[in-house]
């Protein structure tokens, strides 16, 4: 079975070989960036808060080459950057919170689609990245909340109306995973904090004891 599963791998990498999301061009298997783009990057995460003040960390601001990654990542199927991605996602990670803090987390999981967008898209590039941060991390990844209502796209409103759109639109599905537990929330990236901060809302009205979030990108300003 394990034979046969790293022949799959090896011939997905022939067919869709490793690329640096930031400039497209093919990279070797264990990077995670030419050295080009790595040049490029932030020497230091940031720690931006979700609505509610859960803290969210996060290695690259929504500018440049780091935009058109996630743009690339997000709608035109260029899934192959997620465990690229999920490295520099959980180096803020490991960057922003505390080892006490990294070491008690139990899970990882992240902010579902409408099942009706997902279909269009074909995934869900938060669920992608969570995975890939779950298993950097050697923790299980849980699907525990859904899309339970379509809203207007976030990025469509102005920022005073997004707390109002998420409203509601998310539900915990699985009350005895989340119960007692210590949740870190994976999204592609953060605007006003409105979404993570209302899906780590129901995540503690079903019992989680804490939630911390982490993303690719911050659009706003680091406190
Ligand atoms: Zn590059």
């Amino acid at each position: 079975m394990d034979k046969n599963n790293s022949f799959k791998e090896k011939m997905l990498k022939l067919i869709y070989p490793n690329r640096c999301p930031f400039c497209d061009k093919v990279i070797p298997n264990q990077e995670y960036a030419c050295n080009k783009c790595k040049a490029l990057l932030p020497q230091y995460s940031v720690t931006v808060y979700a609505n509610g003040g859960y803290p969210c960390a996060a290695p690259l601001r929504y500018t440049g080459c780091f935009a058109d990654a996630v743009k690339r990542f997000k709608f035109n199927h260029h899934t192959g950057y997620s465990p690229n991605l999920a490295v520099l996602t959980v180096g803020a990670v490991l960057e922003r919170f505390s080892a006490e803090e990294i070491a008690a987390l139990d899970c990882v999981a992240c902010v579902p689609m409408h099942p009706v967008d997902q279909r269009k898209r074909r995934y869900n590039q938060a669920e992608l990245l969570a995975k890939d941060c779950a298993a950097l991390m050697e923790l299980p990844y849980e699907a525990l909340l859904e899309k339970h209502k379509r809203n207007q796209v976030q990025h469509t409103l102005a920022r005073s109306e997004r707390p109002q759109n998420v409203r509601g639109v998310y539900r915990c599905v699985n009350k005895e995973a989340v119960r007692g537990k210590r949740v870190l929330l994976i999204d592609d990236i953060i605007t006003t904090g409105a979404t993570l901060g209302e899906c780590a809302r129901m995540l503690k009205k079903a019992g989680c004891k804490s939630v911390s979030c982490a993303v690719v990108c911050t659009v706003g300003e680091a406190l």
